[in-house]
């Protein structure tokens, strides 16, 4: 890699997911000569889409929360996100349906939230929901910037935030589980299913996973967005940002090891042979490949805890296009199971859930215009087990087809044609779509009081490289994951200005 006159330095990103594409703009905007290798033939990871009669369908993320963050990976590069993607903010964030026929639709005016909750159950419920989300919004603004804000956060700096606010003592105690709170809280079991849902996008349970994850509702409360043509055109987005400013991206290339140096970053060997010898590597695949020595012995001792760390779940998920009928669909739609208990029990034990709940986005129903009245597309997201805890086979297509599609029959909502077994992806697919990661979607499990302080963090063992990622400090989530890149690219600026101030202290203590 030649050292060219205008960069500071060269760096290599291993992976094109969300937290490799945003760390390759920041490090390009920082000066580096940047490389993002990726083995997938396009960027995305996770935000991945899969071919349907009526276009691309997405597979994976279908929630876009916290726009600012990618409104500043844009700006880095003195761009704006807003003119090279069309982003709609969402009236509905979701409609949310019980097995008894009741619904309610969230939005995010608080007002409106606490009218249509009044109407669904009853004011008392309704006032739970005005605490819960002032406690939230608190919890939000209390640990945003010790906790996701920055790439080295400590208990101490977190008790010290909570002590400025000691009334959130009560909704953060310890062993005080999301489920135990929202029950304290709301009397109507259906509100404490909707809003313990939440623990799922980090790839926790409600009943294991500590109340302060309730926060995660102020993510979508402050807005949701969807993306026209779907969320794979974000990854696209930020990848031609890139390319326009110099980024090379080398596609369908697994980088096999990467070997330490003492005086630079590591070295990156890719498969057929190629070796890069850059000044840093940010690694953005599961960190626990790291860690089981997927990329040679010299890196094994990175994030070492993710080798036996418990995981967060995985998920089924179909995709695919179909005419729906008999029911009114909202882009984002979630159908409750009768007994979320039983649902994340067998979830605990390993099961995938016999009478699951079903998140069904309609990806072509947004804000503007009716609903398409010929086939759309569809996106089923159905919460299972990692391969590390299931002690059960995976299910065969028919009962997985059967659990999904009579169930939401039930609901009224049915589809033509039912898809078949090319539009689902289990868990042992994601596990071989990211290497090491058991096909946990969201890294090591956020179960338990100091989880989140637990997650490995950009800066590593190992001089030159750093780690950014949903599987990373401060977790999963396309947000989180984003910021995760700027943890690691601020990490790296900060160590090459000590590195550059202590080799300034040497030489004139040589001279
Ligand atoms: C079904 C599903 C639904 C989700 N829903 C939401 C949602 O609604 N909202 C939300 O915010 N989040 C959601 N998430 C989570 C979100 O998608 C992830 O947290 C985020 O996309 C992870 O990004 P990442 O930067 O960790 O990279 P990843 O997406 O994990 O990508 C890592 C990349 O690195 C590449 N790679 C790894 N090792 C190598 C190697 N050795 N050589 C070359 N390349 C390598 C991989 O191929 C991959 O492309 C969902 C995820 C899934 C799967």
């Amino acid at each position: 890699m030649p050292q060219s006159q205008k960069h500071i330095g060269q760096a290599i990103v291993v992976g094109a997911g969300i937290a490799g594409l945003c760390a390759a703009a920041r490090l390009c905007a920082a000066g580096f000569g940047v490389t993002v290798i990726e083995q997938a033939s396009a960027p995305g990871g996770k935000i991945r889409s899969v071919p349907s009669p009526a276009g691309p369908v997405d597979a994976g993320p279908t929630v876009m929360t916290l726009k600012p963050v990618f409104d500043d990976v844009f700006r880095c590069l003195g761009e704006k996100l807003d003119d090279h993607l069309q982003i709609e903010k969402c009236e509905t964030i979701a409609r949310h349906v019980w097995p008894d026929g009741s619904q309610l639709d969230l939005s995010h005016d608080p007002a409106a939230n606490i009218t249509a909750i009044g109407a669904f159950s009853d004011s008392a419920n309704a006032n739970a929901f005005e605490h819960f989300h002032r406690e939230t919004r608190a919890l939000y603004d209390t640990f945003r910037s010790p906790m996701m804000e920055t790439p080295e956060p400590s208990l101490p700096a977190l008790g010290a935030a909570v002590m400025r606010k000691p009334a959130l003592l009560r909704a953060i105690a310890p062993g005080q589980t999301l489920d135990t709170r929202l029950s304290t809280l709301f009397s109507d079991r259906r509100l404490v299913q909707l809003f313990g849902r939440y623990a799922t996008y980090v790839g926790g349970s409600p009943f294991e996973a500590p109340a302060l994850l309730g926060l995660i509702w102020q993510a979508e409360a402050a807005g949701v967005w969807t993306i026209p043509g779907g969320m794979a055109q974000l990854p696209l987005a930020i990848e031609a940002l890139c390319i326009r400013h110099g980024v090379t991206f080398l596609y369908n290339s697994v980088v096999t090891r990467l070997k330490t140096n003492d005086d630079a970053g590591p070295t990156v060997i890719l498969d057929g042979g190629r070796t890069l010898k850059p000044d840093v590597v940010v690694f953005n695949g599961d960190p626990r490949a790291l860690a089981k020595g997927a990329l040679g012995p010299d890196v094994a001792g990175v994030a070492s805890d993710t080798r036996t760390a418990p995981r967060s779940l995985s998920a089924l998920v179909w995709s695919f296009a179909a005419k729906a009928s008999g029911f009114d669909l909202s882009h984002h739609n979630v159908f409750f199971s009768a007994d979320n208990a039983r649902e994340f029990s067998e979830l605990a034990n390993g099961h995938p859930p016999s009478a699951p709940t079903l998140y069904v986005c309609a990806q072509d129903r947004n804000r503007h215009g009716p609903a398409p009245s010929g086939s759309e597309r569809f996106e089923i997201i159905i919460n299972a087990p990692a391969l590390s805890t299931a002690r059960s086979p995976e299910l065969d297509f028919e009962t997985w087809q059967n659990r999904t599609f009579h169930t939401l029959a039930h609901f009224g909502l049915t589809f033509d044609p039912l898809p078949g077994p090319q539009a689902l992806t289990q868990p042992s697919d994601f596990a071989s779509l990211f290497p090491e990661s058991l096909g946990s979607l969201y890294g090591q499990s956020p179960h338990g009081m100091t989880a989140s302080l637990k997650r490995p963090r950009a800066k590593t063992s190992v001089p030159g490289l750093y780690l950014a990622g949903g599987g990373a400090h401060p977790g999963a989530g396309i947000p989180m994951a984003a910021l995760s890149a700027r943890h690691a690219v601020e990490t790296i600026m900060k160590d090459r200005t000590l590195r550059f101030a202590s080799h300034q202290t040497a030489m004139h203590g040589g001279i």
